[in-house]
Formats: structure tokens, C-alpha cells, sequence
């Protein structure tokens, strides 16, 4: 056993999660429910990271993920746990891809009701969230770790550290564990441009779903489609392709909004109308290009882990059990 945790055996069980997004909060929620405190410290100023719902005025938009599918059963019966508290609902839209074609099969999907960013919200529930404190760098002396903020305030001694934020932020965070921080660099992430448009009337095509469109644009989703949303006029959800979005994403948002608006007028052929609200968002380390390939990343001698899609996979699936795996392995490190 390491030097540093022995010493840490006697001194706390008090834990701290970095990032409040699905891997964050689920994995929070493992060491919580094994006993231990938990504190969470999110840079924004709501949770949920990428598992979002922007609200403009008062329409709101499920800019981040659109949908949850469950592969593994812990996923799928977390789905059902969501359902059964009426977090989420079944959405079964029409889809068709860039070549023309429906899809053959109408796909098992799920949403957060009323948005996408309720589906954190069960995960939240009795853990202890600082939200709008965005962390700069963590450090340790023979107490345990500390976590210092942009601000140069700081929170500590924790027993263990969990750093569930994006690959190259998590790179930054791990400063002081160099090799940690180097593992991490085969993970690999792209900026990924979302639009968010309101229309008074429908003038998309019948589709719910339009997926692979063109160079430029990959995802368009009749928002206001998903279940538990309004159903006057029309909201609109549209994805940049990876490429584009890398290729533009020092632009500025009022430019990229006009050149994806009208990328899609010209996809389905549309007249002329002026949307009554275009907003774009840039998620920087929105999509897993290339994941590492574990489930997360820990030192039982540190004890310090880290979490995310990015371990895994590309989905909201792969961060529900990075955090959960790293959670559970933080856990048998402290008892
Ligand atoms: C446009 C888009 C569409 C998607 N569509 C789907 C989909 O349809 N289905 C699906 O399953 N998945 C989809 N995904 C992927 C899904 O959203 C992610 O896999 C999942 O939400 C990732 O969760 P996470 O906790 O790993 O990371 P995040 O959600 O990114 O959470 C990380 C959190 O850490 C915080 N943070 C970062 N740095 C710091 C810091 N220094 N200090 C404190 N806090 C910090 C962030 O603010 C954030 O809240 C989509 C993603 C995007 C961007």
C-alpha cells in the first residue's frame, strides 16, 4: 500500500467528484451510497454537462444529447428506474438519413422529460453540489487532497479524487500525476456546433429525425417532437458534422448560426422564412472521436481516478458507467 494512502486511512473518508455531468453525478451517487461524503464541484452554473436543455426566453432546446438508447442492462434499468419517476419517456420518431431512406426499424429511444438535462436529476439527490466553481488545479500534502479554484480559493483535505470532466480537460487537472495525465492522450475529442431554431410555423418535411445530411450538417431533430414538450410552432435542434465544426469553431456564433440555417434551407429546399429565434452553441469536447478503451482510469496509491464518455464509448451510456465503474473502484480503494 502506498505511503500516501495509509496515512489516509485514519484521516477521512470525505470525497470529491470534479464535473457534474452523467459520469460525475453517477459516479457520486456509488460512493454516497457506500457511505462516504461526497462534494461535487461543477464549473457551470447548472449540472448536467453535455446532458442539457438551454432554455431562450422560454422555449427550451436539448442542445447536447438527444436521446438515450441502453445497451448494458445497468444502463437499461437505470432507464427504467428514470422512467418509473417520470425523468424520461419513450420517443419514437420518424427517422430518415442523408441517402433518402426511413429507417427500417422505429428506434427504442428515450428522452428526459421535460428535458434532456432531467435525467441527472435522480443522480443529484443527496450529494452535496458547488456549482460555479470550476476548478484550475488539485494538490496534496499528509492531509489529502486539496482543490484549488480559478479564484485561488481552495477546498480540502479529500481522501480520494474523482475528475470527470472531458479527456484534454481532465489532462490539465492531473497536472501533478504526469503519467496519469499522458495515459489520457489517446482519447480524442471534436467540437461539435449546435443550432437551436424556432419556427412559428412547420415548414420541415414530415420527419421527426434527419440524420447525415450533408458535409455540413449531421443531426436535425423536430425538438418540439419529444415527448412532455410544446407543441406550438415549431423548435428545432440541428448538429454540425465533427469536420465542419472543427474547421469553424473559432467562428462567431451569429456567422455559423446564418451559414447552418442555411445549409438546411437548402437541404429540404425551404422558402425563404426568417426563424423567430437562431441561437449556435459550441460544444468545444462535445464528441468522442477515439475512446481509451477502459472503463476509467485510477490509482489505488494516489487515489485519484478518472471518468468519462471518453473511457468508453461516445455515448451518454459510456459516462453513466465510467462513473459508476470508477465510483465503485474509489470505494473498494477506501474501505
Ligand atoms: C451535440 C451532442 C449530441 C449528443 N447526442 C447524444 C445522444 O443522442 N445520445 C447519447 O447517448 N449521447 C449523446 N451525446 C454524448 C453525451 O452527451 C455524453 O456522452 C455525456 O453527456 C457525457 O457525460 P460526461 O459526464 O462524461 O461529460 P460532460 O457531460 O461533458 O460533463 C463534464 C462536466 O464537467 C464540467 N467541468 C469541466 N471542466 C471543469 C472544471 N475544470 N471544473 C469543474 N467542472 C468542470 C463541465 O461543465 C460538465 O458539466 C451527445 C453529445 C453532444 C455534444
Amino acid at each position: 500500500m502506498g505511503r500516501f494512502r495509509e496515512r489516509l486511512r485514519y484521516v477521512t473518508s470525505r470525497t470529491a467528484v470534479i464535473g457534474a455531468g452523467l459520469a460525475g453525478l453517477s459516479c457520486a451517487r456509488v460512493m454516497r451510497r457506500a457511505g462516504h461524503y461526497v462534494e461535487v464541484f461543477e464549473a457551470d452554473r447548472i449540472i448536467g454537462g453535455r446532458m442539457a436543455t438551454m432554455r431562450i426566453g422560454l422555449v427550451p432546446y436539448d442542445h447536447g444529447a438527444q436521446y438515450l438508447s441502453g445497451r448494458s442492462t445497468r444502463f437499461r434499468d437505470f432507464i427504467q428506474e428514470l422512467t418509473a419517476s417520470g425523468y424520461v419517456a419513450p420517443w419514437t420518431p420518424q427517422v430518415k438519413s442523408g441517402d433518402g431512406k426511413e429507417a427500417a426499424t422505429v428506434p427504442n429511444w428515450h428522452v428526459g422529460v421535460p428535458g434532456m438535462s432531467s435525467i441527472v436529476r435522480p443522480l443529484a439527490e443527496s450529494v452535496r453540489i458547488h456549482t460555479g466553481q470550476a476548478v484550475h488545479t488539485i494538490s496534496r500534502d499528509h492531509k489529502g487532497w486539496h482543490i484549488w479554484f480559478e479564484d485561488q480559493s481552495t477546498v480540502g483535505p479529500f481522501a480520494a479524487v474523482a475528475i470527470c470532466v472531458p479527456a484534454p480537460r481532465a489532462q490539465l487537472l492531473l497536472g501533478p500525476l504526469e503519467e496519469m495525465s499522458d495515459h489520457l492522450s489517446r482519447a480524442r475529442m471534436s467540437p461539435c456546433w449546435a443550432l437551436m431554431v424556432r419556427l412559428d410555423e412547420r415548414i420541415l418535411p414530415d420527419q421527426d429525425v434527419y440524420s447525415d445530411m450533408s458535409e455540413v450538417i449531421r443531426w436535425i431533430a423536430r425538438n418540439n417532437t419529444k415527448p412532455g414538450r410544446s407543441t406550438r410552432g415549431e423548435t428545432v435542434v440541428v448538429h454540425a458534422a465533427p469536420s465542419w465544426s472543427r474547421e469553424t469553431e473559432d467562428a462567431d456564433p451569429e456567422v455559423v448560426a446564418e451559414e447552418m440555417w442555411g445549409e438546411v434551407s437548402h437541404i429540404f429546399g425551404l422558402p425563404p422564412v426568417r426563424p423567430s429565434q437562431m441561437t449556435a452553441h459550441l460544444w468545444k469536447h462535445g464528441l468522442v472521436e477515439s475512446s481509451l478503451g477502459e472503463s476509467f482510469v485510477f490509482s489505488t496509491d494516489d487515489l485519484v481516478g478518472v471518468a468519462g464518455d471518453w473511457c468508453l464509448g461516445r455515448l451518454a451510456e459510456h459516462a453513466f458507467e465510467s462513473g459508476f465503474s470508477l465510483g465503485r473502484a474509489i470505494t473498494q480503494a477506501l474501505d
